[in-house]
């Protein structure tokens, strides 16, 4: 065993047993984003490493330390570290600016950072994210930031705390960049290297670096929120405004720059302080000027990432519901050949009808094959041998309170078997209202 090939470090298998965990998220993200008029964009793993570096921004971490640069015969590719880039991508090449606005599509993808792995941070993890291009208007923030917020609501994540900061346009942040230069340049030689080169080449991104020394220096730095024109002023304004008006809770936190440097204007996270450091487990903002950046005609827009590893981790640790993994309905414990046809024909039947129907597949006795049903948590079993093929009958038994019922064999044996499920469910719901139901009231006789 001591060779075998082991994932790469940063990178997670998810098993059967856990998939409807994503299954809930992905189905509530999905069925969310669709109430609000998002539709489902699919775009490549990969880009032309020049798309990043023209939306992500050369001083960012992101670029400077954690793409997946690939070279594959002598043409250079990244292995996309983030959403945005190839979304806007694919929308311009593909003309849908050019349709009646606001576009809206959301996507559910993996990305590829190289950092240092750890619980909550990945080097291959996944994002359900979204954009909104078109809006520049506070309404859309608003819109944008509610939809987050209805996904975790529906999630039933509880103690998520939403940020939000306004870093202004690029009339602001000249004159914000040099109140910062100002700040940094009596202490300039405490920093660290790259954060050195950040004071000349983009003065902000030093709020975002994770170095401890680094962060102490920027304690009291000067706030973009004292430096806003008045157009971002505001549209800030107005945003809290909407948020209140939905009862949204929120902290303004002029802290908060995030890690992509095509940000304008609003920018927010999703925090929560339970899951150790990496608590941020949506992050987005405004972005007026990256079309254009990336070739399209000005088109202001916005839109944000949820790290799916992330939610998971508070959802667990919330002991937050997830959908039902699903489950053998009805297991066909087999005695010889015959039987085992019958039961291979019967589970066609049931399978059209949407059943999960399992039979013997490993030449197993009678006994071995009920230890198995047990094991699996089959709802249902039935056992079927020469007596019950010849009388055309057999008995269906339902394994939580062992009550037995005869089903017949013939052509409507699906659709019988499928009443005596439905009675189970009914006797269920009976049960939680302190009803009296009995679980077998229609045998499914064969007419
Ligand atoms: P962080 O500050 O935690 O590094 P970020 O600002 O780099 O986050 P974004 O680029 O905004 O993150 O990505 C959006 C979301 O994707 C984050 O809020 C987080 O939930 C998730 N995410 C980002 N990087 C990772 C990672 N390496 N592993 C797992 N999830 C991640
Ligand atoms: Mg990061």
């Amino acid at each position: 065993m001591a060779n075998n090939i082991k994932r790469p470090n940063g990178t997670e298998d998810v098993l059967p047993k856990d998939i409807h965990k994503w299954y809930t998220v992905e189905k509530i993200a999905r069925e969310t984003a669709e109430s609000y008029g998002f539709g489902e964009l699919r775009f490549p793993t990969f880009e032309n490493t020049d798309l990043f570096l023209r939306s992500v921004g050369e001083t960012t971490d992101v670029v400077q330390k954690e793409m997946y640069t690939v070279k594959a015969k002598e043409t250079e590719f990244t292995l996309r570290p983030e959403g945005t880039a190839g979304a806007i991508r694919a929308m311009l090449q593909n003309g849908m600016l050019n349709e009646a606005l606001p576009q809206r599509i959301f996507y559910i993808i993996s990305c590829f950072r190289h950092e240092r792995p750890q619980a909550g941070r990945l080097r291959e993890f996944h994002q359900f994210g979204l954009e909104m291009a078109g809006s520049p208007a506070p309404s859309a923030d608003a819109e944008v930031i509610s939809l987050a917020k209805n996904i975790l609501d529906r999630l039933g994540l509880k103690n998520i705390e939403l940020h939000i900061n306004s870093i202004g346009c690029p009339t602001c942040r000249a004159k914000y960049h040099d109140a910062l230069r100002a700040y940094f340049e009596p202490r300039k030689d405490e920093l660290c290297d790259t954060c050195k080169e950040r004071l000349v080449k983009n003065p902000m991104r030093l709020l975002d670096c994770k170095s401890p020394e680094d962060r102490e220096i920027a304690k009291d730095a000067p706030v973009i929120l004292d430096y806003l024109c008045d157009e971002c002023s505001e549209h800030f304004t107005k945003l809290k405004k909407y948020l209140d008006n939905a009862g949204i809770a929120y902290t303004v936190d002029p802290k908060i720059v995030r890690g992509l440097d095509y940000y304008t204007k609003t920018v927010f996270e999703f925090i929560t302080t339970e899951i150790g450091a990496q608590g941020t487990v949506c992050g987005g903002g405004r972005y007026d000027g990256l079309i254009e950046q990336l070739g399209g005609q000005h088109t202001p827009a916005l839109g944000f990432g949820m790290g799916i590893e992330r939610l998971l981790l508070v959802m667990d640790k919330q002991g937050c519901d997830y959908l039902a993994p699903k489950k053998c309905d009805i297991y066909f414990a087999t005695m010889g050949d015959a039987a085992l046809e019958k039961a291979m024909e019967l589970s066609r039947a049931l399978r059209e009808y949407g059943y999960f129907a399992e039979y013997d597949l490993m030449g197993r006795g009678l006994k071995a094959q009920m230890k198995y049903a047990n094991k699996i948590g089959a709802a249902f079993t039935i056992v079927l041998g020469d007596n019950e093929l010849e009388e055309g009958k057999a008995k269906l038994k339902e394994m939580e309170k062992g009550e037995e019922v005869t089903i017949y064999l013939g052509d409507k044996f699906a659709a019988s078997f499928e009443e005596v499920y439905f009675n189970k469910m009914l006797d269920f719901m009976d049960e939680e209202t302190g009803g009296n139901g009995s679980l077998f009231a229609f045998t499914g006789e064969d007419k």
